[in-house]
């Protein structure tokens, strides 16, 4: 790996298989970055641990993760892809930065306050309160300088900013102050509508669906509520099967709009050609996917010298900041016998 290139940390929880909503949202961004950037691709399992104490799949669940990553294009040649648990230095740094960052501060951030609406300070763990912290353990051991982001995710850099700033003014300059980079096309809606496109919600089409898995659910699609028979005319901006045509059949938006406005297409025609659609994209991941699935022995490998080359770089990381803070090893000549 070039030293010249800028850094970059992305990762993600390993919640089980990947669905188009990552594709769209975060690892077309990583896959078009990894010519111009370094990047270190952090499998967050121990941020996992905030929400779902249950590790049953969590093993299972970083391999599908792999699995999917590499079949969307990431390159492990260029890229290190690790688990988060396998590199002790996360957890070592994220010690030292849980000093320098107030509880006050961290109940500000805004991302907290969503997640946690309906909960209350008593029935919040430690942990969770403080994962912007471990985040940014996360990003400043590899000494990211940019790392690709949602919208939702920007106060968690610039708590990292602050951590960074903090560290460096009490000890000496050992840390850069990553810039967050949005992503163009930060959010795809769930088939239900909602917002966001979640395995918890059950609104998914997961990269490793058939064409006729992606048909089936394409059918639970909410559309205009207004279009009710093949003839009425509809509202594409309302309907997420038209969101779907924007991304994955951009070529042929411009007369499903005008088909659906003037009552010429039906929803059942539009839903079976976006699920032609959606399919055709997802068709070399999948044939990757398989292909990588039979070859398991070639998937730990990849794991295995990604976790290798983090530990390395974490550890050249940590004896900076132990020097920097002065709690290094103690040279036997520097000890003061009384
Ligand atoms: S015709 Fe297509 S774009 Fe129009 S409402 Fe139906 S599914 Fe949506």
């Amino acid at each position: 790996m070039s030293d010249t290139k800028k850094r970059i940390l992305s990762g993600m929880r390993p919640t089980g298989k990947l669905h188009i909503g990552h594709l769209v949202g975060a690892l077309e961004n990583w896959v078009a970055l990894q010519d111009r950037y370094q990047n270190f691709h952090l499998i967050a399992d121990y941020h996992a641990l905030t929400t779902n104490l249950d590790t049953t799949e969590l093993y299972q669940n970083s391999l599908d993760m792999v699995i999917d990553w590499l079949a969307a294009g990431i390159d492990p040649a260029k890229s290190p892809v690790f688990r988060q648990s396998q590199v002790k230095e996360h957890t070592e740094l994220h010690l030292i930065f849980s000093m320098l960052v107030t509880t006050a501060r961290l109940e500000r951030n805004p991302t907290l306050k969503d997640q946690v609406r309906d909960l209350n300070m008593e029935t919040l763990v430690y942990g969770h309160l403080g994962y912007p912290v471990l985040q940014a353990a996360d990003i400043l051991l590899y000494k990211g300088e940019v790392v690709p982001v949602g919208e939702d995710q920007v106060p968690h850099i610039e708590i990292t900013r602050e951590i960074a700033r903090r560290f460096n003014n009490q000890w000496g300059e050992v840390f850069p102050e990553p810039e967050p980079k949005l992503t163009k096309f930060a959010r795809l809606a769930g088939l239900d509508g909602g917002q966001k496109m979640s395995k918890s919600l059950g609104n998914t089409i997961l990269l490793s669906d058939t064409p006729e898995e992606i048909q089936k659910k394409m059918r639970t699609a909410v559309t205009d509520t207004q279009k009710v028979r093949k003839n009425d005319p509809g509202r594409p901006d309302v309907c997420v099967v038209f969101s779907y045509h924007q991304k994955f059949n951009p070529a042929e938006v411009p007369e499903i709009r005008r088909d659906c406005e003037s009552g010429a297409l039906g929803c059942v025609a539009c839903k079976l050609n976006c699920s032609a659609k959606v399919a055709a994209v997802l068709a070399p991941v999948r044939e990757r996917r398989a292909a990588l699935e039979a070859d398991m022995d070639h998937v730990l490998d990849v794991l295995r010298t990604g976790e290798a080359a983090a530990r390395a770089e974490a550890a050249r990381t940590m004896e900076q900041v132990r020097e920097a803070m002065k709690v290094g090893a103690v040279k036997t000549e520097s000890i003061n016998v009384r």
